[in-house]
């Protein structure tokens, strides 16, 4: 019977059946198509993530930069 093994869908929040569901990622979808929503939405926020540390790690200062030679 239906009991504590019911899943839900990761993007909607709707009841996943078995039948049509989909498993991905180590969780449960109403459809692949949630699936991929969910893996893009991911993707999405760890680029953002990695763009927002990269431009701390190098704040713009390409210019300014002395040369070598201090006598001239
Ligand atoms: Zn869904």
């Amino acid at each position: 019977m239906f009991g504590s093994s019911a899943a839900y869908c990761s993007a909607c929040g709707m009841k996943v059946q078995k039948e049509s569901g989909v498993r991905k990622f180590d969780k449960d979808f109403c459809s692949e198509e949630h699936a991929q929503q969910y893996n893009r939405e991911i993707k999405r926020a760890r680029q953002l993530r990695m763009s927002r540390q990269l431009s701390q790690q190098t704040p713009a200062k390409s210019k300014g930069q002395k040369g070598s030679h201090k006598c001239c």
